[in-house]
């Protein structure tokens, strides 16, 4: 963190637009975080505020009920949320489902499903991973199979954000079991009414408390056919591969702006709290410490920064993306971890916000691919 930085990507509307975010992150949604952490879900009325708002499907092109802007205003919405601990609204997720619609759907579910989306009718979730199958996606046993004009989908899912409050998921179905990656595709499921849906326990996990993770079943569920994405079978690979560093840009934008809401939260907290009677901040250690995660925080921002350029310009390659994914993450939890040190006994509490920043961000470093799976990507490539 360092003061007088400004990322180069900001602008003068920017600066507007993300001074309207933080005021409706403060007012609509920090003050129910206690409850949704309480309740493991964040309700469905706030997403219909945020997109009222005009927060949903930022980048999403205005022909189809986005706000037609770019990656910087989902990572203004993402910062204004994770600097303040709410990872809850589970908005990444929402936004890579509205962009496997606006990258690969016919024009046809482009038109049906993302101005619903972006009102915040629907809710959004991605249903990948399965028991026997996280990193290793070959593994997928979720099929889907053609029955006249619907597909009859048997299988469950597991790990899946917005699972609970879903309304949409982009489902990864095996279409062609003995084909490997060529069987897979995505199918846009519908939830609402849905004969032999039935959604698990949201989990109880370690951080992340209002976010509705929750287990998916399938028994057999009809979708229709007009409901695959891009309308071809097969494809599911190539657009899941295609889409993947856009998700790991959101992770990094998220782990990136933890990191400065926490030790914008420590340096306060060692400024006030005394010990032998001087305040924390007078220690050597502390100094040093401070001055360490700045630097560290600092170099991530930079990075992340030129992450958001790279997709703004749509030229983000799945070796950077997964480098930012993997070292943003890991530092993410080294800087947050001295953060709970320097708050001592009380960096162990709930209610303190370095607490939750320090749990929510142990899954950054699984999720969206975990980081041994970044490390492969990159070093495939060197
Ligand atoms: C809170 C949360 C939210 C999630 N949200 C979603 C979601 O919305 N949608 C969705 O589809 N999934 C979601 N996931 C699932 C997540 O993407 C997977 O947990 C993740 O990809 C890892 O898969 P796994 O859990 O099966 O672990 P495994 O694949 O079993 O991995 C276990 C360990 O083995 C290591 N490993 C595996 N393969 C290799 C290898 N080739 N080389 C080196 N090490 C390896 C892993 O890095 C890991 O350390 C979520 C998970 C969590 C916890």
């Amino acid at each position: 963190m360092n003061a007088s930085y400004v990322s180069p990507w900001m602008d003068e509307d920017l600066s507007i637009f993300r001074d309207a975010v933080a005021r409706f992150v403060e007012a609509e949604m920090v003050p129910h975080d206690e409850q949704w952490r309480k309740q493991q879900c964040v309700g469905k009325d706030i997403w219909r505020k945020a997109g009222d708002m005009g927060l949903l499907c930022t980048d999403i092109s205005a022909d189809y009920g986005g706000v037609g802007g770019d990656f910087r205003h989902e990572a203004v919405l993402y910062e204004e949320t994770s600097r303040r601990g709410i990872s809850g609204f589970g908005q990444g997720v929402h936004s890579i489902c509205a962009h496997y619609l606006e990258n690969h759907g016919t024009e046809e579910q482009k038109r049906r499903f993302l101005p619903r989306l972006a009102s915040g009718e629907l809710i959004g979730a991605i249903g990948m991973s399965e028991p026997a199958a996280g990193s290793d996606l070959q593994g997928l046993r979720t099929r889907a199979v053609l029955d006249g004009d619907s597909y009859i989908v048997n299988g469950s899912k597991i790990f899946i954000t917005n699972g609970f409050l879903a309304g949409l998921i982009a489902l990864v179905v095996k279409t062609s079991p003995g084909e490997g990656a060529k069987g897979t595709s995505i199918l846009m499921v519908e939830t609402d009414n849905l004969k032999g849906f039935r959604v698990g326990r949201i989990l109880d996990k370690m951080g992340m408390k209002s976010q509705d993770t929750a287990e998916l079943f399938f028994e057999d569920v009809r979708v229709p056919a007009a409901n695959l994405l891009g309308g071809a079978p097969g494809q599911g690979f190539y657009q899941l591969m295609g889409d993947l560093p856009y998700e790991r840009a959101l992770i990094a934008v998220a782990g990136v702006a933890a990191m400065e809401g926490g030790l914008a939260e420590t340096i306060r907290y060692v400024k006030d709290r005394k010990a032998f009677g001087k305040a924390i901040v007078e220690f050597q250690n502390t100094k040093f410490k401070l001055a360490e995660l700045a630097t560290k925080t600092h170099i991530a921002r930079l990075f992340v920064d030129d992450i958001i350029a790279k997709v703004v310009a749509g030229t983000l390659d799945t070796v950077t993306a997964s480098m930012a994914k993997y070292w943003v993450t890991d530092t993410q939890q080294e800087v947050l971890d001295e953060c709970v040190q320097l708050h001592g006994g009380y960096g162990y509490m709930n209610e303190y916000l370095v607490c939750r920043l320090f749990a929510d961000s142990r899954v950054q470093r699984i999720y969206g691919g975990t980081n041994e799976i970044m490390k492969e990507l990159i070093s495939r490539a060197l």
